[in-house]
C-alpha cells in the first residue's frame, strides 16, 4: 500500500462545492487502496481577508497575534473537508499543525520547520482515517507559541510531512496543470514540463516562478521526496519534480516518454521576476574591505541580495561602482542603512532603480552544451532589448532589463530555445489564490 500526501491550495477549496469536489478526489485515492494525508490551505483568499482585518484593527499587529489569527484560515478548511469526506462514507480526522507535530523556530510570519513528529497522524492512518492537516502553521519548539511559515507555506508543510512519513509521493494541487516553460499569461505558447530535477526547480523557484515555494523545493530535495504538481480541476498528469524515476505505483502510459523527453531538453524553462530593484553605490574607494563593509551593512538589515556587479570607473581611477539587486520591499531600508554608513565607506552617492525586471533561463543541459548563452544574447539583441546586468550559475543565465521590456524578453528567449508549443496548452482553471 502506498502513502500519498496531497496538498490542496486555496483556489481548490474556495467554496463549499470545491470542498466537496476535492473530497471526492481524495476518496478516489482511498478506493484505489492508498493511505492519504491531506494538507490544506485557507479557503480562497481568506488569508488576505484576515490580514486586512488585522490591519483595520492595528497598523502594526503584534506578530504573535497575527500568526494566531492567520492559522484560523486553515483550521476552517481542514474541518469542512473532513466533514465532506465523512459525508461520502469515509473516515477523516483533521489536525492543526501543532497536533500534527510540525515543530518550528520562533520567527513569527516566516517560521522554519525544525522537526516533524507525526505520531498522531500515523495513528489516525492506522485507524483507517484520511488525516487532514492545516498547512502553513506549526508550533514553536521553545515557547509553544503558534507560528506561520510565510505566504504559500502549505506546500512546505506537505513536503515536510511527506518526508517525515516517508510517503511515496507528495501531490501539490493548484489551479494550473503543472510547471510551465514560462508564465502562460505572458507566453501563450508555453507548455507543461512533464519532469524536472530538484536542482532546476530550485533555480526556477528562486528566479521568480511562483508555482512552488522555494523552501518547499529545498525540503523536497534534501529528503528526496518526489513531488507531483498538478491541477485539482483536471485529471491530467502534471509536473514531476524528482531526480529518481517516477514511483512504480504512479507510472502511466506516458511516463517513459516523459523521462526520455527530460533527457533531451537543454533548457527547461524561462522564469521572470518583477519583485526586485537595483541599487548602485557610485564612487566606492577601490581598496580591500569596501565590498565587505557594504554587504555587511546590508546584511545586518536581513536583506537578501541577488545579483552583484562591480565596475572599475575608468574616469576616476581608484574608485569603483558596485550595483546589486534586492527585493523592492527592502529598498528604503537598504538606502537608509548605507547612507548612515556613508562616512566610513566613503562612497559618493546612491542610485536606485525599481523599474527593472529579471529574466532567467534554466536548464541542466547548459553544462554540456556550449553556445547556450550566445543564443540568449542574440535573441535579446534581435528584439532590441538592452541588458543591464548579467549573472550565471552552472545551470542558469539571468539578465536584468528595463521592466517594460521584460515580457518581450521572456517571449524572445522562449522562442529562441525552441520551447514554443504547437498549440496552446496552458489553462488556468481557478481564481488567483493558491
Ligand atoms: N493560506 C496561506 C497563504 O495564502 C498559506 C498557503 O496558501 O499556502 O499564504
Ligand atoms: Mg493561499
Amino acid at each position: 500500500m502506498s502513502l500519498v500526501v496531497q496538498k490542496f491550495g486555496g483556489s481548490s477549496v474556495a467554496d463549499a462545492d470545491s470542498v466537496k469536489r476535492v473530497a471526492k478526489r481524495i476518496v478516489e485515492y482511498r478506493q484505489a487502496g492508498h493511505d492519504v494525508v491531506v494538507v490544506v490551505s485557507a479557503m480562497g483568499d481568506s488569508t488576505d481577508d484576515l490580514i486586512d482585518l488585522a490591519k483595520e484593527i492595528s497598523p502594526v499587529p503584534p506578530a504573535r497575534e497575527l500568526d494566531m489569527l492567520l492559522t484560523a484560515g486553515e483550521r476552517i478548511s481542514m474541518a469542512v473537508l473532513a466533514m465532506a469526506i465523512a459525508n461520502l462514507g469515509y473516515h477523516a480526522q483533521s489536525f492543526t499543525g501543532s497536533q500534527a507535530g510540525v515543530i518550528t523556530d520562533e520567527s513569527f510570519g516566516k517560521a522554519r520547520i525544525i522537526d516533524v513528529t507525526p505520531g498522531r497522524i500515523r495513528s489516525a492512518l492506522d485507524d483507517g482515517n484520511v488525516a487532514i492537516v492545516a498547512g502553513f502553521q506549526g508550533v514553536s519548539q521553545t515557547t509553544k507559541n503558534i507560528t506561520t511559515l510565510g505566504r504559500g507555506g502549505s506546500d512546505t508543510t506537505a513536503v515536510a510531512l511527506a518526508a517525515a512519513l516517508n510517503a511515496d509521493v507528495c501531490e501539490i494541487y493548484s489551479d494550473v496543470d503543472g510547471v510551465f516553460t514560462a508564465d502562460p499569461r505572458i507566453v501563450p505558447s508555453a507548455h507543461k514540463i512533464s519532469l524536472i530535477s530538484y536542482e532546476e526547480m530550485l533555480e526556477m523557484a528562486a528566479s521568480g516562478a511562483k508555482i512552488l515555494m522555494l523552501r518547499c523545493v529545498e525540503y523536497a530535495r534534501r529528503y528526496g521526496v518526489p513531488v507531483h504538481v498538478r491541477s485539482s480541476f483536471s485529471q491530467h498528469q502534471g509536473t514531476w519534480v524528482t531526480d529518481a524515476p517516477i514511483p512504480e505505483a504512479f507510472r502511466t502510459a506516458q511516463t517513459e516518454e516523459t523521462e526520455e523527453k527530460m533527457e533531451q531538453a537543454i533548457i527547461s524553462g524561462v522564469a521572470h521576476d518583477r519583485s526586485e530593484a537595483k541599487l548602485t553605490i557610485v564612487g566606492v574607494p577601490d581598496i580591500p574591505g569596501k565590498a565587505a563593509e557594504i554587504f555587511r551593512t546590508v546584511g545586518h538589515q536581513e536583506i537578501d541580495i541577488d545579483m552583484i556587479v562591480q565596475n572599475i570607473s575608468t574616469r576616476d581611477p581608484g574608485r569603483t561602482d558596485i550595483s546589486f539587486t534586492l527585493p523592492k520591499d527592502d529598498g528604503v531600508k537598504a538606502i537608509e542603512a548605507l547612507e548612515s554608513a556613508k562616512g566610513s565607506i566613503g562612497f559618493d552617492h546612491i542610485q536606485y532603480d525599481d523599474q527593472i525586471g529579471k529574466l532567467s533561463v534554466i536548464g541542466a543541459g547548459m553544462r554540456s552544451h556550449p553556445g547556450v548563452t550566445a543564443t540568449l544574447f542574440d535573441a535579446l539583441a534581435d528584439a532590441h532589448i538592452n541588458i543591464d546586468m548579467i549573472s550565471t550559475s552552472e545551470i542558469r543565465i539571468s539578465v536584468v532589463t528595463n521592466a517594460e521590456l521584460l515580457d518581450d524578453a521572456v517571449r524572445a528567449a522562449h522562442t529562441a530555445y525552441g520551447l514554443d508549443a504547437d498549440d496552446t496548452e496552458a489553462i488556468v482553471y481557478g481564481g488567483t489564490g493558491r
